[in-house]
């Protein structure tokens, strides 16, 4: 059965990025849709030959420039690839995912030079990735006053405190601390963004456990116990943290968005697949029933929607003409309609829903992280409605 997010991307892509679609859709298919499954039962996260099969056909550096090494591509390549990897995936998908929107992402829009030509090669290779630090203990709506605090010495900086909820924090060579390092400053003016080695003396990391869901996700922990990093460790301009912060969340958010939509993907095809196939009450499938019929139109009608609107951002995004309401609008809506929707997708389909090899059961469960994650969906609604006072 052809997907029926294939029939929306071929009206909406050019000929050069519907191929490049396929090629992951063909990769996810083969590659990581067979071993999911076992990946899940043995509780592994992903393991480092599917890493490196990523890393071969060019997803690490999906965005970063050809000089740098990377595929030169845009944000509408990455987002194919969250809707490619994502429809068996989000754990998959957020390897690359992350390591790009949050890790290579900040490097390349407010790196210096240096900085550039010393990360982005081995980073778009797939050979070091970077975590982005924002989330604490104390501090994960509230990103913008961080807690882990950053002290200039006449040598650099000293960093003490803890970051949490990491992705990728396993197999990443570098965070980007979100640091307090002005706290008298007005808003927006307290804190800059450091990069920190994770091998550098002080850095402890530990991998979170109890996480139910983004399985195979790496998520750590990361404590820094007056870690010394050199003044040239600064990303942007110091007291510039929360300008990186929200450049990059603009985009990353428009990537969970992508991963609600292939969620949401999955669930269709397996719903109407299911609901043709499913024979009762004298030989008739239950796809026969209106009640059943309506969801299916939904996710269809959600998915469509989503997919026109989400790829026009990626286009703003690229023009630098992105709202920080717009990323974060499609971030509220995508996560919140795939969440329902998929939900009443697992009632159509009965008990046989709740059986990790259908898959539905990992999307359900998943897609609480795209509602929470970059910022939850009941903040960003703080963020949302500001100019809808404005009268
Ligand atoms: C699997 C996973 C991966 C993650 N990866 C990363 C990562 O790589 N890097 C990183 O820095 N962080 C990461 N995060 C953290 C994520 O960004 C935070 O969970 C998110 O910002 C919310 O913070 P919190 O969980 O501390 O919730 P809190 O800030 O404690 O908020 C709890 C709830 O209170 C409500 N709330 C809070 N503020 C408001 C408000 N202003 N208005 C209305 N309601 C409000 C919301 O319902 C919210 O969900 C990850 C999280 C998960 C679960």
């Amino acid at each position: 059965m052809p997907r029926r997010i294939d029939t929306y991307l071929e009206k909406l892509l050019p000929e050069d990025k519907l191929d490049f679609y396929g090629v992951v859709r063909d990769f996810s298919d083969s590659e990581i849709a067979p071993k999911l499954l076992g990946w899940e039962r043995e509780h592994i996260l992903v393991p480092d030959d599917a890493i490196a099969k990523m890393a071969e056909l060019g997803l690490f550096g999906l965005p970063i420039e050809e000089r740098y090494g990377g595929q030169g591509g845009d944000h509408t390549d990455l987002v194919l690839m969250g809707l490619a990897l994502g429809y068996h995936s989000h754990s998959v998908a957020i390897t690359p995912g992350a390591a790009i929107s949050l890790g290579a992402k900040p490097v390349q829009l407010c790196g210096t030079e240096a900085q550039k030509s010393e990360h982005l090669p081995d980073l778009a290779a797939g050979k070091r990735m970077f975590v982005f630090g924002l989330s604490e203990p104390g501090r994960g709506s509230d990103a913008a006053n961080p807690q882990v605090t950053a002290k200039k010495t006449a040598n650099g900086w000293v960093l003490s405190g803890e970051k949490c909820w990491s992705t990728n924090a396993a197999w990443s060579s570098h965070v980007v601390v979100h640091a307090l390092t002005n706290p008298d400053g007005p808003n927006g003016k307290r804190s800059t963004c450091l990069i920190v080695p994770m091998d550098a003396n002080g850095v402890h990391y530990q991998e979170m456990s109890g996480k139910k869901v983004w399985q195979q996700s790496s998520t750590g922990s990361i404590v820094f116990d007056g870690v010394e990093v050199p003044h040239d460790a600064v990303l942007g301009e110091e007291n510039g943290g929360f300008k990186v912060m929200v450049t990059t969340l603009n985009g990353g958010r428009l990537f969970i968005a992508a991963l609600a939509l292939s969620s949401l993907a999955f669930a269709l095809d397996k719903t109407r697949q299911y609901a043709e196939e499913r024979i009762q009450f004298h030989d008739k499938p239950i796809g026969r029933f209106q009640r059943v019929q309506d969801v299916i139109i939904d996710m269809d009608i959600a998915l469509e929607r989503g997919l026109y609107w989400l790829l026009q951002l990626c286009r703003e995004f690229e023009a630098g003409t992105i709202t920080r309401e717009s990323a974060a609008k499609v971030k509220v809506d995508c996560s919140r309609s795939a969440s329902e929707l998929v939900a009443l997708a697992m009632e159509v389909c009965g008990g046989v829903a709740c059986l990790d090899e259908f898959g539905l059961i990992r999307h359900h469960d998943d897609l609480f992280v795209t509602r929470v994650g970059e910022g939850s969906n009941f903040a960003l609604k703080d963020l949302i409605v500001r100019p809808l006072r404005d009268v």
